[in-house]
Order: C-alpha cells, then sequence, then structure tokens
C-alpha cells in the first residue's frame, strides 16, 4: 500500500488540517516509515473543544432515533471500508490481516449495538420513581454528560476506540478523540469515514499528537465533563489526577496480569490452544493477556510438552504473510522492553522452556518467538509486571484453592480463563476470580452486550453493555409537588 508523505492529523469543526507535531509512523514489520502525521499540540486541543462545545446543545438535543441513524452509517460506512482499514492497521501494527479483521467487525458490532440502544432512548423516556409519599411525584431522566475527552493506546487503536465513541456518541455527547501517536493511520481513516456519515460539525473531532501535547492538556481542560482513557497504569494515574483538579469524571482501561487456570480435569488439547490464544494473539500485546498460566499438578508435565511444541510451530511472519499466526510487535521502544522482560526473568531463575528470541528468518522488524518460561519465581517482575509481549509464564499448582490464590494474588483483576470439564466447578472457581470478565474453557471472546472492566487496578468502570452508555450519562431526577 502507497502512503502520501505526510497526513493531516487533525480534524475538527468539519475540516481537516495540519499541526506543528511531526510524527513518523512506521511499519513495524519491516521497520519503515510509512508516512508523517502532521499532529496537534494544546492549541488545536483548545480549538477542538471549542467546537466540540459550541456543537453541545444542538446535538444533546437530538432524538435517540437521529443519532441511532448517523452510528447505523458509521456501522455500514466501516463495512464499506473493511479491506482498507484491515490494511491499514496490519500496516501500522504489525498485526496479523485475521486479527485486523476481528477488530474491524468488532468495531461494527458496536457501532451497531450502540445504534440500537440510542433508539431505544426515545421509548424508554423519563421514568417514573415510585415515592413513599403521595405529596410529590419524581421523574428521572438521563441526558448526556456533555462534551468528553477519549484518549487511547495503539494495541487495539479502533477498538478501544469505537468502545468509547459509539457509546459517547449514542448518549448525545460531543468528542474529542485522541489517538496513539503510534498507531494513528486507522483512527484516521475511521475518521475520514465518520466526516461522511451526517454528523454535525463539532460533534466528532479528533487531534493526533502526543500524550503530553495532546492528552494532557486535554485532560486539563474545565469545559470536558468527563474523560474515557485506556492505555498504561503510570499515565492513567496521571490523567486522573489532572482530571481532578477540576473535579470531571474518569473512566480508565488500565492493565492487567490476568491467569489462565488449568484445572485437572482439563482438556490438555483445549487448554493449550487457550494458553496461545491469551498469551501470543497480538503478539501478547493485550491487556487481557493471561500470561499466568496455573496448571493442576496432574496434568503439569504433558501440557507442559505440548505447549512447548505449539508455540514453537507458531507461523510468526509479517502480517499480510498468509500463512502468518503471530506478527511483530509495535515499535522498537515495546520490543525493548519485552527483550528486557526476558534477561530480567532469566537473571531472577526462571526457566525458559522455548523462545526468547528473534526469529532466525526474521533479521529485520519487531519479531519476536513467543516464549514460556516455567518455575517462575513468585516476587519476579516477570511474574508481578504486565509484560505486554508473547510471553508465557507456566506454574504448577496443587489444590484450587492454591490456584485461585496465585492468580488472585496481583494488583490487576482485568480477566481469567478457566479450563475444566466439570461445569460447576467452573462456576465456583470463576465466582472466587476477582476479575471483571472470566471465560469458561472458551476464548477470548468479547460482545458488545458484556461489560468490559476489571477489579482492582485494572479499572475505573465499566465500558460495553448499557453500562457503556451509562459512563457518559448524567442523571438527573425532577421532583414535583403534587
Ligand atoms: P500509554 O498509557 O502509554 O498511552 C495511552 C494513551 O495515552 C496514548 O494515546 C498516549 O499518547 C496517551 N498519553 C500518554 N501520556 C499522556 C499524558 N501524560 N496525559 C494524557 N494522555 C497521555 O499506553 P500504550 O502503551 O499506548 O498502551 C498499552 C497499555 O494500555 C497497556 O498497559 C495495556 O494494558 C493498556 N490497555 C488496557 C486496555 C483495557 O481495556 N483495560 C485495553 C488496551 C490497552
Amino acid at each position: 500500500m502507497n502512503f502520501p508523505t505526510t497526513l493531516d492529523g487533525i480534524y475538527l469543526n468539519g475540516q481537516w488540517s495540519a499541526g506543528p507535531a511531526h510524527l513518523r509512523v512506521i511499519n513495524p514489520a519491516t521497520e519503515a516509515l510509512l508516512t508523517t502525521v502532521n499532529g496537534g499540540d494544546e492549541q488545536a486541543v483548545d480549538q477542538a473543544v471549542t467546537a466540540a462545545t459550541q456543537a453541545f446543545p444542538d446535538w444533546s438535543r437530538t432524538s435517540g432515533a437521529e443519532r441511532g441513524a448517523i452510528l447505523r452509517n458509521i456501522a455500514n460506512g466501516v463495512r464499506n471500508g473493511r479491506e482498507q482499514l484491515i490494511t491499514l492497521q496490519s500496516s501500522n501494527n504489525g498485526k496479523p490481516q485475521f486479527e485486523a479483521a476481528i477488530d474491524v467487525d468488532d468495531v461494527i458490532a458496536t457501532f451497531e449495538y450502540y445504534a440500537e440502544l440510542a433508539e431505544g432512548l426515545d421509548a424508554a423516556g423519563d421514568t417514573n420513581v415510585p415515592l413513599p409519599s403521595e405529596d410529590f411525584s419524581a421523574r428521572l431522566r438521563r441526558e448526556p454528560c456533555g462534551v468528553v475527552g477519549l484518549i487511547v493506546p495503539w494495541n487495539f487503536p479502533m477498538v478501544t476506540t469505537a468502545w468509547k465513541l459509539a457509546p459517547a456518541l449514542a448518549a448525545g455527547c460531543c468528542v474529542v478523540l485522541k489517538p496513539s501517536e503510534v498507531t494513528p493511520l486507522p483512527e484516521l481513516e475511521l475518521a475520514a469515514i465518520i466526516a461522511e456519515c451526517g454528523l454535525p460539525n463539532g460533534v466528532f473531532n479528533l487531534v493526533c499528537g502526543t500524550g503530553l501535547a495532546v492528552g494532557a492538556p486535554l485532560s486539563a481542560d474545565p469545559r470536558i465533563a468527563k474523560i474515557s482513557f485506556t492505555g498504561s497504569n503510570a499515565v492513567g494515574v496521571q490523567v486522573m489526577q489532572r482530571a481532578a483538579e477540576t473535579v470531571k469524571g474518569v473512566s480508565l482501561e488500565l492493565g492487567g496480569k490476568s491467569s489462565l487456570l488449568v484445572l485437572a480435569d482439563a482438556d490438555i488439547d483445549l487448554a493449550v490452544e487457550l494458553a496461545c490464544g491469551g498469551g501470543f494473539f497480538n503478539a501478547g500485546q493485550m491487556c487481557s493477556a493471561t500470561s499466568r498460566v496455573l496448571v493442576a499438578d496432574e496434568l503439569a508435565d504433558e501440557f507442559l510438552e505440548r505447549l512447548r511444541k505449539r508455540a514453537q510451530a507458531i507461523r510468526v511472519a509479517d502480517p499480510f504473510d498468509p500463512e502468518v499466526e503471530m506478527g511483530a510487535l509495535v515499535n522498537q521502544a515495546q520490543y525493548q522492553r519485552v527483550l528486557g522482560h526476558i534477561d530480567r526473568g532469566l537473571s531472577a531463575g526462571a526457566r525458559l522452556l522455548c523462545g526468547g528470541n528473534r526469529p532466525a528468518d526474521l533479521p529485520r522488524g519487531y519479531f519476536l518467538q513467543p516464549t514460556v518460561f516455567t518455575d517462575v519465581p513468585l516476587d519476579s517482575a516477570l511474574w508481578r509486571e504486565e509484560i505486554f509481549g508473547p510471553v508465557l509464564c507456566v506454574r504448577r499448582f496443587s489444590t484450587q484453592a492454591e490456584a485461585i490464590a496465585l492468580a488472585n494474588d496481583t494488583q490487576f483483576g482485568l480477566v481469567a480463563s478457566v479450563v475444566t470439564r466439570d461445569a460447576a466447578t467452573a462456576d465456583r472457581v470463576a465466582n472466587e476470580l476477582q476479575a471483571g470478565l472470566v471465560w469458561i474453557n472458551a476464548p477470548q471472546v468479547i460482545f458488545p452486550q458484556t461489560a468490559w472492566g476489571g477489579y482492582k487496578q485494572s479499572s475505573i468502570g465499566r465500558e460495553l453493555g448499557p453500562w457503556g452508555l451509562a459512563a457518559f450519562q448524567e442523571i438527573k431526577h425532577v421532583v414535583r409537588a403534587v
């Protein structure tokens, strides 16, 4: 695919423009420069928030049906641009095309789901609240919370955007979106599609740029009612601190250190497939990566042997290779970070079962072999910190109570997976795990209808489902003397 040398990185009030920040966009599979995006700074953020603030009174009064129709237009626009979006995402992010296709289909499903919820708002209307007094009546209204700032990461650029943007627009909010400076290309294309879908000027605005130049002023702007952020814990804390100064709401989707529990009666082949999916999909760059694998003593030897064989057989290749199973990591910084984790894990005494290096047939690009460690010390960074790369840490356990305690022993609580043939045990273990989403014998399927978010330091709030819509609504009670 040929890219223009430069791209405008600002869309505000219905107009594209170039800002002063020159963001170099790299193809991680080749290390080649794809293009330069001319993104914005504090001034562009100020203008975007002004445009959104001016558009808000009219947009907030549109009916749910009007907003739903536009969300359906966006879903159809994404469907029509599906191939282009897949190509852009694989080129910019390094993920295989089949993974990028899953992302694009998720974006379509998310916009369609929130179109339905928006349309339902008209019929639902205000609701009466029964009171213990005949002298008063009360009704409950849900209103859009205002102008919102959406800040997203690079690992699932379009998906994390859709999970925020679709419910924000459905609720009647106006939006300023800040994509990751690492992966702006899919978002720029998405913005180009949205620009054709009938939104009034100023309702949707986008400013590409770095976290400090764009994300920080967006988080601090007093006209913003809410910041919805997905990214690292370190930055999430900074966003929350800035937002606190003007008491704006925050939704945070942060890191994870999740576990896959393989119980003694598990189907070993299924467990191996789920371990590989949970550890190596998106080259492990997932907040939901089940990077800790806890396996019952009874089948640990057999499981490890099959896992090693499967991991070594995974085809690491260019995202456009038709046989590819795992693509490249997103950039040099992330690549070095993951290699650093591997080195420190070895120094801490962890045993490398397989992987740990660049594949011999891929001298360029940020490629890493699927990597599995065993005997990982419980106090090592490898066991405790989010690695965000294709690295699994396997530990044996002798009782289910021990497995649950190991899984819960982390500051995070995003997801977990359980593999067992016993339905009652699966439910009991799922209920004991401190995680926002638990999969039983299932890959990491996500539906717009089910909540996304975690316990402890993984999240504040929930995305998707009606909770994702409620996150962009204020609650108003009107109480009347009868
Ligand atoms: P990051 O925190 O470095 O960046 C996320 C976004 O914040 C980017 O757009 C970045 O430019 C912006 N940013 C950086 N500094 C900022 C500042 N001071 N103020 C405001 N914005 C700023 O994260 P990343 O490296 O892009 O993504 C990886 C992280 O995202 C991982 O920790 C992962 O677990 C997390 N993540 C979480 C979820 C979830 O749903 N819980 C989903 C995907 C990724």
